[in-house]
């Protein structure tokens, strides 16, 4: 086990080339969504589409962010059928009112799910077609209409990121299409929109946030821009998520939250993601667990996986020592009591999984696309293994 003088003792080193361009302007504070109508009109906006669900309504989030776009002289429609996990069928109802609303500005507001039906409606309103014509990365050819993002959750970072995840409707096969121009062009981080979560989504989108920065600090993709993100999205959920567990009202703790989820999600645009998310999404497939629950009770697996790589080893203890922990041993158990203090399940057990229905779920774990940016070649048989042992 390495030391952290002999951590320090590395930061010479080859350093991964990259190509960045920032996309999104961060607008960071208490009551930025005031800012909502000024953003959009300075965008050359003058018919907004207001994408949203039911809870971000009846939370008072939309009616507010409508009024301060009305009065900086904008058109308004909403469309706030949003659900979770988005279809190509909701993408296509949201497409129907942008048209009729003509839209020439799209508002992201609520959880990852908003976010994504905006992007997805984005995609085929200004370049036609169906979402599976752009599965993959760079397929749109036309420029998109701007979107402004403002999540109410801290946890998925997609105001951050260019992908919009939308699945099939018939298939429920996910899919990421991803494009330069979906990034929002301005994301509004305001941290009092997100006092109004459920406990359990507080839960479950923090542990996926907190997962976003230890998986995209490790990928093979990782360079050093998705390093600083990734590093101080993890000082800032890790520090911060328990305080929220405990004290749902502390905004200070609320603030870090949401920067360090969109961080998290800048790192996931420069790095992408690994083994945690391959190993979650079959889980949330054929079990219907959520997918923070899912991707945490599998990360501390992952993370003694891939610690055995001895330059992986570094970059976890590098990351445990910006928090006060001192081994990768220390860094899994760290996520173990961020699991239990979030009240979530440590055990697969807890969700009708048995060992009879692993090799399936392993097999399947194996062909998602983020286990190839996992930086420990992982196959069926280690994702076996992973899921016995959370068993
Ligand atoms: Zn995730």
């Amino acid at each position: 086990m390495q030391s952290a003088e002999d951590i320090r003792s590395q930061i010479t080193g080859e350093l991964a080339a990259f190509d960045y361009t920032p996309r999104t302007r961060i607008v960071f504070g208490e009551d930025a969504v005031e800012r909502i109508g000024e953003l959009a009109r300075e965008l050359g906006a003058r018919r907004a589409l207001l994408v949203t669900d039911k809870g971000i309504v009846a939370a008072g989030h939309a009616g507010r962010a409508c009024g301060f776009i009305a009065a900086a002289g904008l058109q308004i429609d909403v469309f706030d059928e949003v659900r979770e996990n988005p279809t190509t069928v909701d993408v296509a109802r949201c497409v129907e009112i942008a048209e009729r609303a003509e839209a020439d500005i799209l508002i992201g507001m609520g959880g990852g799910s908003s976010m994504d039906t905006a992007k997805g409606c984005n995609f085929l309103l200004t370049n036609g077609g169906e979402m599976k014509d752009y599965w993959g990365v760079g397929k749109a050819s036309k420029p998109m209409l701007p979107l402004i993002a403002v999540p109410t959750t801290s946890g998925t970072g997609s105001e951050c990121q260019s992908a919009a995840l939308i699945a099939d409707e018939e298939t429920h096969q996910k899919m990421a299409c991803l494009d330069p121009k979906a990034a929002a062009r301005v994301a509004i981080l305001d941290p009092l929109l997100t006092l109004s979560q459920p406990a359990s989504v507080t839960a479950c989108t923090g542990v996926d946030a907190l997962a976003h920065a230890l998986e995209s600090a490790v990928t093979r993709k990782r360079n050093p821009i998705s390093a600083i993100y990734s590093r101080e999205a993890f000082r800032l959920c890790f520090l911060s998520l328990a305080r929220v567990l405990e004290s749902p009202r502390d905004v200070e703790a609320r603030s870090r939250m949401q920067l360090g989820a969109a961080f998290a999600g800048l790192a996931i645009e420069n790095s992408m993601l690994g083994a945690a998310h391959s190993a979650a999404n079959p889980l949330t497939a054929h079990h219907g667990v959520v997918h923070g629950q899912a991707v945490g009770l599998m990360l501390p697996g992952v993370i003694e996986f891939n610690g055995l790589l001895p330059e992986i080893e570094t970059v976890y203890l590098d990351l445990a020592l910006h928090v006060g922990l001192r081994s990768v041993h220390d860094l899994a158990n760290g996520v173990r009591r961020v699991l239990e203090l979030a009240g979530l399940a440590a055990k697969l057990s807890s969700f009708d999984v048995t060992s009879d229905g692993i090799p399936a779920l392993a097999d399947e774990a194996a062909k998602q696309w983020t286990a190839q940016f996992n930086p420990r070649e992982i196959d069926a048989a280690d994702f076996a293994k992973l899921y016995e042992a959370a068993l």
